[in-house]
């Protein structure tokens, strides 16, 4: 039994992630994508919200599964048992950070794998924070994240 983790902030959900998630549960028995409560990043949707989000949009993939963590990824991911963290990797720019927290992860637990996987290049120019953005000036955001997330951002966006 193969387990991950696929730990982010995901404020919202998109489809970039989702991507991510089928390409890691095809190589893995168990991917568990986790919701981490960051105090330093001030988030849009509150943890109990995005995991909510995630595991609607999430809930026909057998062996996925949703929770959060405080703390260490590592420790996380030694406390449920999983092998590797699963990041995306979608251009260049997101290189220079995700080598520096990998290889600070492996400092702090080498037997912990990192394992990065490239999303559908549709997805290359999607983050959270443009979504928000989208959102909040009412512009369609239909294509680039599930109908719960859609739903979820017009209740934050009314009007
Ligand atoms: P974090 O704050 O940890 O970067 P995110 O929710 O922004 O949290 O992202 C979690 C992981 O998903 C990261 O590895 C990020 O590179 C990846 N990711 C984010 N958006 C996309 C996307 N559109 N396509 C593929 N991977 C993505």
């Amino acid at each position: 039994m193969r387990k991950v983790i696929y730990p982010g902030t995901f404020d919202p959900v998109t489809n970039g992630h989702i991507d991510i998630v089928m390409r890691a549960i095809d190589l893995f028995d168990e991917v568990v994508v986790t919701v981490a409560k960051n105090p330093s990043k001030t988030s849009l949707f509150t943890v109990e919200e995005r995991v909510e989000m995630l595991n609607v949009s999430l809930k026909n993939m057998e062996g996925v599964f949703v929770d959060s963590f405080d703390g260490l990824v590592v420790d996380h991911a030694r406390e449920i048992g999983a092998v590797g963290i699963i990041r995306g990797l979608r251009a260049v720019s997101d290189f220079e950070y995700e080598f520096q927290m990998a290889l600070m992860n492996r400092k702090l637990n080498d037997d912990l794998r990192t394992i990065f996987l490239m999303p559908h290049e549709k997805y290359t120019y999607l983050n959270s924070t443009i979504i928000r953005n989208l959102a909040q000036f009412k512009g369609d955001i239909s294509d680039f994240v599930p109908p719960i997330v859609v739903a979820k951002l017009k209740q934050k966006f009314p009007g």
